[in-house]
């Protein structure tokens, strides 16, 4: 039923430990999903296996009902899944645009309407279009790297700690640019440090503790007090 699911992962790097244990990560049509926990407690993990950057060795992945538990993260672009990695890997020298139009480079069709759909959803990216990206503060920079995956005109939006490094000033701005994405349909998964700020706009949220599922609930639940 869930859009996209990371179901009962077991994982970990090469030929080291298990990092994951039977970890379940998933995110509904139309909602904002979030994974949440301490320091090490596998959140990047999990997120790189749902996306194939790390082979599970038991459990599955299945998006919109397809397993592509075997799939190379380069056809999970393909099958719709925009990533965007911790370190937002921008082209600095190239412009906003250019960035955006190389976030297109899977496809073939005519991509202004989406360029046109990004840049109102970041109308500061639209005002710096022809700015090189390497000029933008680092909030801004994050836009770029959100519009960037949108580009793909993808059907699940994965971000990993979109917020990481910018002042709490910029981190409310992304997101609530990030519920603006969400309320056009297109699902949310997210890795958040800042728990508490990213409970408050999560549909679901998951607490991973040492590479399992300690908490699973609505963001409400997980915010209150038992
Ligand atoms: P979190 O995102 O919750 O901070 P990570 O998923 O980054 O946690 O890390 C979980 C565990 O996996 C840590 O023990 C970390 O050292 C280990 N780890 C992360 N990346 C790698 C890697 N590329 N190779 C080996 N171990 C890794
Ligand atoms: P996170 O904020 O997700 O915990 P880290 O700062 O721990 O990330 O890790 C940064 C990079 O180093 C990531 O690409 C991660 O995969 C890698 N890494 C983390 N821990 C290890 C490890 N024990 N061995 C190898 N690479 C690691």
């Amino acid at each position: 039923k869930a859009f996209l699911i990371g179901d009962t992962m077991t994982g970990g790097y090469g030929n080291g430990p298990d990092i994951l244990h039977d970890c379940t990560i998933a995110v509904n049509p139309g909602e904002i999903a979030v994974i949440v926990g301490p320091n090490g407690a596998g959140k990047s993990t999990a997120m790189k296996a749902v996306f194939g950057m790390l082979n599970v060795r038991s459990g599955s992945v299945r998006l919109d009902g397809e397993d592509i538990t075997d799939l190379s993260p380069q056809e999970r672009v393909r099958r719709g899944m925009g990533f965007v990695p911790q370190t937002s890997n921008i082209f600095t020298s190239m412009t906003v645009e250019e960035n955006l139009e190389m976030g297109a480079f899977i496809r073939d069709d005519d991509i202004s309407g989406t360029m046109a759909q990004v840049f109102d959803l970041f109308p500061i990216l639209k005002e710096k279009r022809n700015q090189p990206a390497g000029e933008l503060s680092g909030g801004q920079r994050q836009q770029v790297a959100v519009g960037r995956a949108l580009m793909t005109q993808p059907k699940v939006l994965m971000l990993d700690e979109p917020t990481a490094g910018v002042s709490p000033i910029v981190m409310d701005e992304l997101f609530d640019r990030i519920i603006e994405v969400a309320r056009t349909g297109l699902p949310v998964l997210m890795v958040e440090q800042n728990a508490r700020q990213a409970l408050e706009i999560a549909d679901q949220g998951y607490v991973l503790v040492q590479g399992r599922n300690a908490y699973t609930g609505t963001g409400k639940e997980l915010l209150a007090d038992p």
